[in-house]
């Protein structure tokens, strides 16, 4: 296949410039790759600390990581997946390297260059601006702020046709990353405590996914208050502000000694270091909110080591997306994972205002409607 597709396409030109929209191309799929026309996209906090160059993906660029959409071309070596077929999209992984056959894709050994390199395995873009230069794409293996978008068999995620397609992007990156922690990677019990540090898209959906687990403490921290209003609807047992308490007594009495799991979702090491602090003997902390690469955090060593306490890093919640995606869909059907109430929808025209009010705390989980 040869044609190549007009788009349009989010475009950040610069750090922490605001995103262009502008006329596009997008060449065909090959190989083991499809096309996806792009119905919504979630915006995540990644796509924020990206265009702002903590992590420094090259510019000018395509992001947007958390696409839904309908497939209208594949590649010659794709085997499962049809023209039509209905697709989450998440993040890029080899399905060959040592993690990957161990069933751990998140820590695949290509992870970093298959989702913020900017190129794709060939080492070339796939997206034209209307001049005919190359703009940076393949983010998390899709690019998918824009009207099409390239992804692999392997992160494009198929889901019934009867699910509501346009709220599912973001199960692709930050509400799996929640809920995976705590299912996957934390493990949390029937009968524990659980402590958010953060109640953006990535906190709430621990939170919930806690109450799925059993947790009958579940603690969500924030300094917006109408976060930890909901927060308490979705299953926190308490809610603390960090601008007004002190987190580490409060979370110590509450749980009568320290909490046996917590996920850091703010990003900031000072906020991990409470964490720390707050758990129990034997308790774990999961680290999921990225600082600016290099960032430095700190502990007690000997209250780790004499508490039995182990800090673990996330990536993706620990996610094979093939099966947690579908389970997660499960779970909202059912009533059990109402992610919905984080979502507020914005038209493609409005993906600046969309940033703002997510970074100002007005909206917790932006979707762009795109097609
Ligand atoms: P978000 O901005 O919606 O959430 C962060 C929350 O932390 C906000 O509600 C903010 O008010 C709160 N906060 C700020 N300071 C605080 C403090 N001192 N105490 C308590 N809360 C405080 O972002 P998000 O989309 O939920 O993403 C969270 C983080 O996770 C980001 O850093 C993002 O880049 C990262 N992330 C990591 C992965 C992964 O695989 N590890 C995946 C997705 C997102
Ligand atoms: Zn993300």
């Amino acid at each position: 296949m040869s044609e190549i597709t007009q788009i349009r396409a989010a475009v950040t030109r610069a750090k922490g410039a605001p995103f262009e929209l502008e006329e596009a191309q997008i060449r065909a799929p090959k190989d083991d790759e499809v096309l996806v026309k792009i119905v919504a996209t979630g915006m995540c906090h990644t796509d924020m600390i990206v265009r702002d160059q903590y992590y420094p993906v090259p510019l000018p660029a395509v992001l947007g990581h958390e696409g839904s959409g309908v497939i209208t071309a594949v590649g010659p070596l794709v085997k499962d997946l049809q023209v039509g077929d209905h697709v989450v999209l998440t993040f890029g992984y080899c399905t060959h390297c040592k993690p990957c056959n161990h069933g751990h894709a998140t820590y695949c050994q290509e992870f970093y260059p298959r989702n913020f390199s900017g190129v794709g395995t060939d080492g070339e873009t796939a997206i034209q601006d209307a001049n005919g230069k190359p703009l940076h794409d393949h983010f998390f293996a899709q690019s998918s702020f824009a009207t099409y978008a390239l992804s692999l068999e392997s992160n494009a995620i198929k889901v019934s046709k009867d699910a509501k397609l346009e709220l599912l992007g973001p199960l692709g990156c930050g509400i799996q990353t929640g809920a995976g922690a705590v299912i996957n990677s934390l493990k949390v019990t029937p009968g524990s405590s659980f402590v958010s540090y953060g109640s953006g898209a990535v906190g709430l959906s621990s939170v919930m996914t806690a109450r799925v687990a059993g947790a009958t403490t579940i603690i969500a921290t924030d300094v917006v208050e109408s976060r930890l209003e909901l927060a308490k609807e979705l299953g926190a047992t308490h809610v603390i502000n960090s601008k007004d308490e002190d987190v580490v007594e409060r979370v110590k009495e509450i749980t009568g000694g320290g909490a046996d799991f917590a996920l850091e979702s703010t990003g900031r090491p000072a906020v991990l270091r409470q964490g720390i602090d707050a758990l129990g003997l034997m308790g774990t902390i999961g680290v999921v909110g990225a600082p600016a690469l290099g960032t430095d955090a700190t502990f007690d060593v000997n209250d780790v080591l004499l508490g039995g306490k182990s800090i673990r890093g996330i990536v993706e919640g620990d996610s094979t997306p093939k099966t947690f995606i579908p389970q997660l869909v499960e779970l909202f059907n059912q009533g059990r994972f109402p992610f919905d109430k984080l979502v507020k929808f914005y038209e493609f025209g409005d993906i600046n205002q969309a940033a703002e009010d997510s970074e100002k705390g007005i909206t917790l989980k932006p979707i762009i409607k795109i097609g």
